[in-house]
């Protein structure tokens, strides 16, 4: 087995079996469907979780096709020391000729010595079979043994098979959620859930700070190390929809979840701040006080390309998880018709408030069943469409309109001062397309 940073420019989405369904059910009409996906596993989520917790590494314990993803995706330079890395099983792992466990063990250890910076290591499991015969949460624990206290090593998936594009953040949080230090007191504070960019957090905790919200706490944090303290008085506000397991997993230490829209646009910014006043017992004409400034730059900006998307209809292919938030900030505040607005799952503990705001023409999907998707979108004709890379090539060639979901999650996107910036995503290809046709 040999650690390796990757060169591959090749971007390689991998097909991944039928998944089984942990949709808890919806009042609105849903398609629900069970073939073949499109989607990116797990493993992407490392792009932006590295970036977030910077005395973290993550180790892909999988195959050159993982190496290859991961490296394509966050686009670093080996120069530049990253922090990931694949393990490759290598032929004399396959022959049998090596104990995997062995040369896991010694790749961790070679890495260590390298990157003193590191406190907690990641093991991220991937979808070959060579590897899903490999222990890692046993691994992560004999790792323990002999590198605690100095480096914290855990264990979570980003196979394929197990998980979806942004299930991988999922998976990591959830992870590191029995290592929250526990505290008894019942004096309320903030929990902040979700990866979310260095500068997105400072300005939410400028406007936490304002509203006379606190204190306040995001998870994931900088420093791994640092991690926020839990118990009964810690309240949930979610910063993405994606993070099913980890919210189920902070209920289960005590803390409780604030039902709220997730802060895309003016609009769900503004409804996700009152929902942490709320909670503090400040009313709502305290939070647009505080947010009339900063509300009315955001709608500003979203005017600007508001002239570009309205009326435009659109159709999401599920991929992120956040589509049914995004499809509410393009209706609401941008104008646009929603045709279908597809996720990957449909879970009401983390979406019944963003479903409230949903128009009742729009058609939601969960699941996938790639063909059946691909002639809906084909008789629609929407004006753009969020999609997959694998499926915006061949609908940008049948003269439909494309926009990468990925985009959506490696680009601040969250809060008032990156609503013109969202917008401005969505408006980019029906410019380009225009300007081609003048
Ligand atoms: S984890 Fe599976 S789906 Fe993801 S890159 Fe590796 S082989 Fe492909």
């Amino acid at each position: 087995m040999t650690a390796i940073l990757p060169t591959s420019s090749v971007l390689d989405g991998c097909a991944m079996p039928e998944l089984t369904t942990i949709t808890r059910g919806s009042s609105k009409p849903v398609i629900r469907e069970r073939g073949q996906r499109e989607v990116f596993c797990g493993l992407t989520g490392i792009v932006w979780l590295h970036r977030k917790m910077q005395d973290a590494f993550f180790l892909v314990v999988g195959s050159r096709t993982c190496a290859h993803l991961v490296q394509s995706a966050a686009g670093v330079m080996i120069f530049a020391e990253p922090r990931f890395a694949t393990a490759i099983l290598g032929e004399r792992d396959l022959a049998g000729l090596a104990d995997a466990n062995e040369e896991l063990d010694r790749c961790v250890t070679q890495l260590l010595e390298r990157r003193p910076d590191v406190t907690t290591l990641f093991l991220v499991g991937s979808c070959p079979s060579e590897v899903i015969k490999l222990d890692l949460q046993r691994a992560a624990e004999r790792l323990n043994q002999r590198f605690l206290p100095a480096v914290r090593i855990l264990n979570y998936s980003g196979s394929g098979i197990e998980t979806t594009f942004t299930q991988g953040e999922d998976a990591c949080l959830r992870s590191l959620v029995p290592h929250l230090p526990a505290v008894e007191t019942t004096t309320p504070s903030l929990l902040v859930v979700g990866t979310l960019a260095d500068v997105v957090e400072d300005q939410m905790s400028r406007l936490f700070a304002a509203i006379g919200i606190g204190p306040v706490h995001f998870f994931p944090p900088r420093r791994a190390r640092e991690l926020p303290p839990i118990g009964p008085g810690t309240k949930l506000l979610l910063a993405q929809p994606f993070l099913s397991d980890t919210a189920r997993a902070l209920v289960a230490r005590g803390a409780t979840l604030l039902p709220a829209l997730y802060p895309f646009g003016a609009n769900g910014t503004i409804a996700w701040l009152r929902a942490a006043a709320t909670a503090w017992g400040i009313a709502d004409d305290v939070v647009d006080r505080v947010t009339a400034v900063p509300a009315e730059r955001a709608r500003a900006a979203v005017a600007h390309y508001r002239r570009r998307l309205e009326g435009k209809r659109m159709f999401f292919f599920p991929d992120s998880q956040l589509e049914i938030p995004l499809a509410r900030f393009l209706h609401e505040e941008c104008g646009m018709e929603l045709l279908e607005v597809g996720t990957p799952y449909l879970d009401r503990l983390m979406m019944d408030a963003e479903l409230e705001r949903m128009p009742a023409s729009v058609q939601l999907s969960e699941g996938q069943d790639v063909e059946r998707q691909l002639d809906r979108c084909r008789a629609a004709r929407p004006d753009l469409t969020v999609c997959g890379l694998g499926l915006a090539n061949p609908l940008e060639a049948e003269g439909l309109r494309t926009k990468w979901s990925i985009e959506l999650v490696f680009s601040p996107i969250h809060g008032f001062e990156q609503a013109g910036d969202l917008a401005e995503l969505f408006a980019r290809p029906l410019d380009r397309a225009e300007r081609l046709r003048v």
